[in-house]
């Protein structure tokens, strides 16, 4: 069977009330085609108001999940605690929590070993820095990424992993389609080799780094891209064009 597109739309800590029901209205509105899984990142504290609200073709995730299920852990959500409210998927080790807030590979690989194990579904985000891919670090960046996942899970049936070149996140610099479908190739080879060939075949690896609707079907033609997390474009009605981007 052939991996399913999947597109995923990162809202990160955008939208209020008001800008969230006008999202909800354009995804409600589609249309969204049956061949495509869709997932919206949503800022925790409205997770359970958007899952109310969304159209049942669009399912919703958390940003973040701390490792352990309960705790002393101020300010952070259990995967135990996303389960409760009946979400399944949650984001993790996205560049701005790598980044921004210092997630290392080992906290990001034990957060997605206690979510898998917990029951989520995960977006588990690699990429490489600029500075790395000038270098010609871009392989062994990503390796490392994924080892430190792979050296914590045995299943990776309830995995999607984002390629996301943080040089291309938020910027308006989208990888070509070239480029990325390198990347993808190459993990998809490291699976192969350090997994299993079945779950190199099975494993969806999407793409993000400003995608729009003017670049994803181009992107969504390459042979290992199964879909995109997308940032910015997910809050505007074109998220429904990228969610087509292979379909039509
Ligand atoms: C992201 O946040 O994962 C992302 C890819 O953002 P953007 O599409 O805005 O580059």
């Amino acid at each position: 069977m052939g991996r399913k597109f999947w597109v995923g739309g990162n809202w990160k800590m955008n939208g209020v009330k008001k800008e969230i029901d006008g999202i909800i209205n354009f995804l409600q509105a589609g249309p969204i085609s049956p061949d495509v899984e869709v997932v919206v990142g949503v800022p925790a504290l409205y997770l359970e108001y958007v899952k109310n609200k969304l159209p049942c073709s669009v399912a919703a995730s958390a940003q973040n999940a701390y490792k352990v299920p309960k705790g002393a852990f101020t300010g952070e959500i259990s995967p135990a605690m996303i389960q409760d409210i009946g979400v399944c998927w949650v984001i993790l080790g996205h560049s701005e929590r790598r980044n921004v807030f210092g997630e290392c590979d080992e906290l990001v690989a034990e957060k997605v070993a206690h979510a898998l194990e917990s029951g989520l579904c995960v977006v588990a985000c690699i990429g490489e820095k600029l500075e790395e891919r000038e270098a010609g670090q871009t392989e062994a960046v990503v390796f490392r990424q994924m080892e430190a996942i792979a050296c914590k899970i045995c299943d990776w049936t309830n995995v999607v992993v984002a390629y996301e070149p943080v040089w291309a996140i938020g910027t308006g610099k989208t990888a070509t389609p070239q480029q990325a479908q390198d990347v993808h190739r190459k993990l998809r080879e490291w699976l192969c080799t350090n997994v299993s060939e079945c779950v190199a075949e099975t494993t969806r690896i999407v793409y993000g780094g400003s995608v729009t609707a003017a670049n994803c079907k181009e992107l969504a033609q390459e042979e290992d891209i199964d879909g995109f997390l997308v940032g910015g474009a997910s809050l505007k009605p074109e998220f429904i064009q990228i969610i087509n981007a292979k379909a039509c």
